[in-house]
């Protein structure tokens, strides 16, 4: 009986590992033609001032309108771009479709000279010798000043090679580039890299807010982060502030802006317009 269920197990594992590799397959064909039919769009979420109010940035995120699935959130299919290689093409056409926005929002009138969309780079992309040159080219095309663009890189990424991370951060933030360390304190932190990493902004993962003022321990490394980066010149983005008691805890620190689903999801670009718009005539 042992046995036979062991063999049964067996092909389950088969079937198991062959639908998977499969599926796989299939996704990454499926991201072929989501590349070569644009099924890609962007979506904004506003980086507000925590002291202010006021919307001084956003963060653009990726959204894929499948033909038959709907809209399919990223963690389904970036890890795929990454191994696939196609996160090349998609993350140039991103680097553009942000800096096409910004263009269209300074020629509106709604995007004051001082405000950036953030975008998020993934460790192929930034890798990639020609990466620095690519998004100069990007803002060139739309003729935007380098501050219009801030670059959100993972800890992931300076873990794989420190030294080449080091250079390419100092040859962007030499053109007016920033750059934002996202998901702060979930990788392999070390306070010692933060010294050496040419930085701007530190983004406080959203799993340290959740419970912030419930769990001690969250407060704690919350409250050390902002006060190390007060001594290292960096600027604090709160992730994921979702209710009034999270955003009263950031406004008594020195965090200067946040962003989450209180102030609003990630939205479609004419929602933000309208977003834009309202700040405008208030
Ligand atoms: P991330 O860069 O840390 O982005 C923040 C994520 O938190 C977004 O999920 C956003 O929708 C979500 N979020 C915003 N406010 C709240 C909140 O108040 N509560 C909670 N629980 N979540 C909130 P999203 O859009 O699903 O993106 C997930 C991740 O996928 C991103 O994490 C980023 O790592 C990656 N990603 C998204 N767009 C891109 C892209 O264009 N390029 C690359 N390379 N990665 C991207
Ligand atoms: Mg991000
Ligand atoms: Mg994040
Ligand atoms: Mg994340």
């Amino acid at each position: 009986e042992a046995k036979k269920k062991g063999r049964n197990q067996h092909v389950f594992f088969e079937i198991d590992m062959a639908s998977r590799v499969e599926s796989a397959y299939s996704l990454e064909n499926e991201l072929r033609t989501a590349v070569a039919q644009q099924q890609f769009f962007l979506v904004f979420q506003p980086q507000v001032g925590v002291q202010d109010g006021m919307i001084q940035g956003a963060e653009v995120l990726i959204r894929w309108r499948h033909p038959e699935k709907g809209i399919v959130p990223p963690f389904e299919f970036i890890p795929v771009l990454e191994s696939s290689g196609l996160i090349q093409e998609v993350g140039h056409w991103l680097i553009r479709e942000a800096c096409r926005y910004i263009r269209i929002w300074q020629d509106l009138g709604l995007w004051h000279d001082e405000a950036w969309l953030s975008v998020n780079v993934s460790p192929n992309q930034f890798y990639n010798p020609l990466f620095v040159e690519d998004v100069l080219d990007a803002l060139k095309e739309s003729k935007l000043a380098p501050t219009c663009l801030e670059l959100e890189i993972t800890e992931g990424i300076v873990i794989r090679d420190t030294e080449n991370t080091i250079k390419k951060l100092e040859l962007l933030r030499s053109h007016g580039i920033r750059v934002a360390m996202d998901d702060f304190g979930t990788g392999y932190s070390s306070l010692s890299y933060l010294k050496r990493i040419p930085l701007d902004v530190l983004k406080i993962d959203q799993s340290f807010v959740r419970d912030i003022n419930i769990d001690r321990t969250d407060k704690a490394i919350v409250e050390a982060i902002l006060s190390m980066s007060k001594y290292l010149g960096l600027e604090v983005v709160a992730e994921g502030i979702e209710t009034e008691e999270h955003y009263r805890f950031f406004k008594g620190t020195s965090c200067q802006r946040y962003q989450g689903y209180l102030y609003s999801p990630p939205v479609e670009c004419e929602r933000f317009e309208d977003m834009l718009r309202e700040r405008v005539v208030a």
